[in-house]
């Protein structure tokens, strides 16, 4: 099964690009401010998710939108005693300002969770941020001007999206399958742009358990997407949230151990520890990090200096790796009860992805049914999915939908794909 449809650039028709960024205003009546605002702000509108959590979250309604971590199992007396040593120990410290960027001792650590995917960095190419999601918010803002064109999976994360939004680029999709990322779609892709006179940017990419499509890029097709960048001389930046959380086997090498000098990597403690804390990290080319780090101190003067000692703090104290097998487990109970739910419960014509790690299945509906128009009508049996559409730029992905079992419990989730599996078979007999 193609997990995305054809390439496409934001103007919905492959191999063409649009003009550049028109992007909607904002009016309303009820802001007096509306012709203040800088013309990036006429992309920043509410994601679908966003305005989804407040139905989802009712208690009756079996949420499988919302990509919230599982924290249950952590530990919450351990964590406990960690913060209370820190304050007591080095509080004075740990509540001072600090590098911008980031602390000595955890960028250390964090070369050490990174060893665990192949990759050996120097704790100087490290820059800590506020989450995985500053560190996409300072590549795009060091590297994209307005209208520059960005590459990006079809579908890709929501979040980055927004973040290219508000920097007024123009995101050009790129076709996966079950493999991830399509290095042929990609080759065409670079073409296209460069036919426009233009230089694509970057290619934004989620090697590992993807979000939404579920899929992880195997060891051979990052080698070839590799290679199409360097023959391109293309810029990749890879997130990888999730890269740690697969149900078998050792992880895949990171791209960014295979090629040091075209990637930037992101990583977090989002989904290995607690998201709570917002720390996450840039691991980039030496010039790069120079000027993310300034970027880092124009944006915050530095990140959340408590958190990096506390996260540190847990490294050095906790058995971290434990815990995080104890989620992976947590979540592959989840993930197969979702797959026997939806083979169970969906009709004839759809068809998932089944994800080897991470929080994703990519559900594509039989010919026909358009997963935004339905949404009302699922919030009523009370459950919730994320439309398609919102993982694209441009409008495509009616046919498809986000179902994340990280959260509810394995039988919420059975419930829901029941629950689901009336919803469409009403839709379809309309
Ligand atoms: N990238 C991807 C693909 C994600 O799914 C997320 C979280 N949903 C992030 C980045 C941002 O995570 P954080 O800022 O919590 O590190």
């Amino acid at each position: 099964m193609s997990v995305s449809e054809p390439p496409t650039t934001d103007s919905g028709s492959p191999g063409r690009l649009p003009a550049p960024d028109r992007l909607r205003r904002t009016d309303t009546r009820l802001d007096n401010y509306v012709d203040r605002y800088a013309a990036r702000t006429h992309g920043m509108t509410a994601s679908a998710i966003r305005a989804l959590f407040a139905v989802a979250n009712r208690p009756e309604v079996v949420s499988l939108a919302g990509g919230m971590p599982n924290i249950t199992d952590l530990p919450l007396d351990v964590v406990g005693s960690v913060l209370n040593e820190l304050v007591v120990e080095h509080g004075r410290q740990a509540m001072q300002y600090g590098s911008g960027q980031g602390e000595p001792a955890i960028r250390e650590q964090i070369c050490e969770v990174m060893r665990l995917e192949g990759i050996s960095a120097h704790p100087d190419d490290v820059t800590v941020t506020v989450g995985s999601q500053q560190a996409l918010d300072l590549v795009t803002r060091i590297f994209c001007d307005p209208g520059d064109v960005v590459l990006c999976e079809a579908p890709s994360y929501v979040g980055a999206l927004g973040v290219f939004r508000a920097y007024q680029t123009q995101v050009v999709h790129v076709a996966m399958d079950e493999q991830g990322l399509d290095p042929v779609a990609l080759a065409e892709a670079i073409e296209a742009v460069r036919r426009t006179g233009r230089t694509a940017k970057f290619l934004y990419t989620i090697p590992n358990f993807h979000n939404p499509a579920g899929v992880t890029q195997t060891l051979e097709r990052r080698i070839e997407i590799l290679r199409v960048a360097e023959q391109a001389d293309l810029l990749v930046v890879e997130d990888n949230p999730y890269g740690l959380l697969g149900f078998d086997g050792d992880p895949t090498p990171a791209m960014r151990s295979l090629d040091a000098d075209r990637v930037v990597y992101l990583g977090s403690f989002s989904k290995t520890f607690a998201p709570g804390f917002r720390v996450g990290w840039a691991l980039a080319p030496h010039a790069v990090r120079e000027k993310l780090v300034l970027a880092q101190e124009s944006a915050t003067l530095c990140p959340p200096v408590f958190s990096q000692f506390a996260v540190s703090a847990y490294l050095a104290g906790h058995d971290w790796r434990g815990q995080i097998k104890v989620f992976r487990e947590m979540y592959r109970e989840r993930r197969d009860a979702m797959i026997t739910g939806l083979t169970e419960h969906m009709p004839a014509g759809s068809t998932w992805t089944e994800p080897k790690g991470g929080f994703f299945v990519w559900l594509q509906l039989p010919p026909g049914l358009d997963a935004q128009a339905m949404l009302p009508r699922a919030v009523t049996a009370r459950v919730a999915y994320v439309p398609g559409t919102a993982f694209f730029s441009d409008g495509f992905g009616t046919r498809f939908m986000r179902l994340s079992y990280c959260f509810p419990t394995p039988a919420r989730i059975l419930e829901g794909t029941r629950r689901l599996g009336e919803v469409l078979a009403y839709e379809a007999s309309v």
